[in-house]
């Protein structure tokens, strides 16, 4: 695991710095060293020289100079994800078009169409003309569109996006909240997605250092406590097995490895259990260096001998190897007993597949000739294109599709002859039926699912075998757009729907037409234009459909005037003078933002926010405000389950907020108490927190089971200070297990 470095301030003269990035330069081109062919050395050469001149006036938020980033970026691809010589051109010059003069032309002309193309791709949209899409999801799905002609885009673009976590401790707070939850909510699963797993766990992490420090830092200095416990229990495990491989005469190499923090907190969160109860702290793995025609059986040969010493868990057992994971993922995983009844995940691979995992995309190429999955990615990316082409969809929305049809986990689905389609998880029978063929589900009307008959909303598991029903009489409806999930099963659904909305419409577009040539005007654009405007609507398409089903029936259409071949409907005259007035100041309340401070909390408040319901943030937690539309400024806390697709979609509107001091008014929060059962635990806790803390209890109700106690206890407290108080104060008390702060009607499981 890397950590980012609290660096010196920045303090290097000029020839100090000349000589720093050459310095870089040189490593950069020492990484490259076995995949440079003649003539190589020059093109990059000349990327280099463009892009250090382009940048040269700028610098980082650090004080560095800028060019040190793109060259970064560069030694990513080439060491982390094992791209070649052109993706190290395209790296290098990644920033150029958007933030220097360099224009694409110039890129062409100097390196071709080929590098000129997938900077294109890494280039933002700068100009949004539609302010309320968000601008992110657009560049995103810029970069996807790219990413189907020539997957390097959104390799670079992961690239770009590491070295700007590993370096976000220099800029501004609500920066870094921006930042690293567009990194959870789309990169690392888009790392995921392909294959970069040590890209994606790095990401996760970085992101849970800025948007959870209090978190992530308990946890990495548990993790720290507890490592030689660990060490010498992983040497313990280890031992056995070490020797009966090498007895088998198998050329390995066996480690433990500590799972990330971020994986380790969503396992405590999901499970709601402490640190110390968190089996799987790491993993061990065994890398096998076998010939690719002995893979599979020297893996489950070396289960065999694991398993003949452990005990195995039977439901733990996955088999990536006979059917490996669509991001190209192989490995046998299964969970032991250990020594002293502990659980551990032990994962088995080869060399080969090893590579695949760290590098994702690009090793797979490497190994593509032979290998029977070669089409993954090619049908993964003919999938998005598919998608990317039909939809019209809000880009918010778009985003949303994306990541459930394309991010998530997938389940193995089977057709009534034995083929596998995989899907994501939350997959109905109507979207099996979709991705077998738009026709098929169009027609469906119900489905057999391990030759059991079931309705098309039915949610699919991996494993089910699925034989879907049609009929020629069945049409796509509205409420099928409710429990479809994937994206290509969402947008064939609309388009359906727009088709038959069309043809209803038709009617509609008759009758105005007609009522219009009785006003003795045509049917031209500027009166359509008019009657949208009137009625409120947003479309032709919507005015024809409402007049067709005779939600509107014209009958306002008596008091428009008519002027030559228009109509128009009388207005109120307006003041043009106030018009004027306004126009006079500078229009650019959008960016205030940045640099605007908002306290509140304040008795004598001035701003209208609001405590937003999903986390009932406390004074003291970390926050942030999200200006809404409607309903003022809403105050969530930057560990809300809704904060990453806030801050990752709409950046724009969100502010930076400081709490005031206050001790007036309190807030009302959850604590949940877990503990043994014993005479008086009731009287100890209410004791504490009334008689000694003074604070308010709104509600409490204790149940206990078996021995054990679980207390959940409403308090009023007026600040996280006050909070965290009570709760090391709880923890104190003999025979408390845990205790927990949690937001009111939250359920575990949840999010
Ligand atoms: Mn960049």
């Amino acid at each position: 695991m890397k950590t980012v470095e609290q660096k010196p301030k920045y303090s290097l003269n000029e020839e100090q710095e000349k000589k720093l990035i050459l310095r870089e330069y040189r490593s950069l081109l020492r990484a490259l060293k076995d995949k440079i062919k003649p003539g190589d050395k020059d093109i990059l050469r000349r990327a280099f020289e463009m892009a250090a001149d382009a940048h040269s006036s700028m610098r980082r938020k650090s004080g560095e100079p800028y060019i040190l980033h793109p060259i970064a970026v560069a030694k990513i691809c080439i060491e982390e994800i094992g791209l070649g010589v052109r993706s190290t051109v395209c790296a290098l010059l990644h920033d150029t078009v958007e933030d220097t003069d360099i224009t694409l032309q110039d890129i062409e002309r100097e390196f071709g169409s080929e590098i000129s193309r997938i900077v294109d791709g890494l280039t933002k949209i700068s100009n949004v003309i539609d302010s309320s899409a968000s601008q992110q999801a657009e560049n995103f799905k810029k970069i996807l569109l790219t990413l189907t002609d020539d997957p390097r885009v959104i390799l670079i673009k992961l690239a770009d996006r590491l070295n700007n976590m590993r370096t976000l401790d220099s800029m501004k707070r609500e920066k870094q909240l921006k930042i690293a939850s567009e990194t959870v909510y789309i990169f690392a699963p888009l790392a995921h997605r392909m294959g970069l797993y040590s890209i994606k766990t790095e990401l996760e992490d970085l992101a849970m250092k800025y948007l959870e420090p209090d978190t992530y830092k308990e946890i990495a200095k548990k993790l720290a406590e507890t490592k030689r416990d660990r060490t010498r229990y992983i040497n313990e495990f280890i031992k056995p097995i070490k020797e009966k491989l090498e007895r088998n005469k198998f050329d390995f190499e066996i480690y433990g490895r500590p799972k990330n923090i971020h994986s380790i907190w969503n396992k405590m969160k999901k499970k709601g259990v402490t640190f110390e109860e968190v089996y799987d702290l790491f993993a061990i793995r065994i890398i096998l260096n076998s010939p690719q025609e002995r893979e599979k059986e020297d893996c489950w040969k070396v289960y065999s001998l694991i398993t003949d010493e452990y005990t195995p868990s039977i439901e733990r057992l996955r088999d990536w190897v006979s059917n490996p994971k669509s991001n190209g993922y192989e490995a046998l995983h299964t969970t032991v007993m250990g020594p002293r009844g502990k659980w551990v995940e032990v994962q088995i691979r080869t060399k080969r597949m090893n590579e695949i995992a760290e590098k994702g995309l690009a090793a797979h190429w490497k190994y593509k000739e032979g290998s029977a999955n070669e089409n993954r990615f090619d049908k993964w990316f003919q999938q998005i294109r598919e998608v990317l082409y039909n939809q019209d969809a809000d880009s918010v929305d778009f985003l949303q599709d994306f990541k459930m049809s394309f991010l998530t986990e997938e389940i193995y689905i089977y057709t009534p002859k034995g083929d596998i389609k995989m899907l994501p998880v939350g997959s109905t029978a109507l979207d099996f039926a979709f991705a077998i063929h738009t026709a098929i589900g169009a027609k469906t009307i119900g489905a057999k699912v391990n030759h059991k008959l079931v309705p098309i909303s039915y949610k699919l598991r991996s494993g089910d075998q699925v034989e879907i029903i049609t009929s020629n009489k069945q049409t796509p409806s509205e409420d099928w757009l409710s429990f479809v999930v994937t994206a290509k099963a969402k947008a064939k659904v609309k388009e359906a729907l727009k088709e038959e909305k069309k043809k209803v419409a038709d009617e509609g577009r008759y009758t105005i037409q007609r009522k219009l040539e009785g006003m003795g005007v045509s049917m031209q654009q500027a009166n359509l234009d008019e009657l949208v405007q009137f009625y409120k609507l947003h479309s032709n398409l919507e005015l024809f459909y409402q007049v067709a089903i005779k939600n509107i029936d014209l009958r306002e259409l008596k008091e428009f005037k008519v002027i030559g071949d228009r109509i128009e409907y009388p207005r109120p005259v307006k003041i043009v003078q106030e018009h004027k007035i306004e126009s006079h100041t500078p229009a650019q309340s959008g960016n205030k933002q940045d640099t605007e401070l908002i306290i509140f909390g304040e008795s004598s408040d001035k701003i209208m926010y609001h405590l937003a319901n999903c986390c009932k943030p406390i004074p003291g937690d970390d926050v942030f405000g999200f200006i809404t539309t409607g309903k003022g400024l809403a105050i969530h806390r930057t560990n809300c389950p809704n904060a990453p697709k806030l801050l990752a979609n709409y950046g724009h509107r969100i502010v930076k907020t400081k709490w005031a001091k206050n001790k007036e008014i309190s807030f009302l929060t959850g604590v949940r108490i877990i503990g043994m059962d014993d005479v008086g635990v009731v009287s100890k806790i209410t004791g504490l927190i009334s008689a000694e803390l003074k604070i308010n209890i709104a509600a409490l109700t204790i149940e206990a089971s078996e021995g054990l106690f679980e207390g959940n206890i409403k308090v009023y407290v007026h600040d996280k200070e006050e909070l965290d108080e009570l709760v090391n104060r709880l923890k104190d008390l003999s025979g408390i297990e845990s205790v927990e702060r949690y937001d009111t009607e939250d359920l575990p499981g949840k999010q």
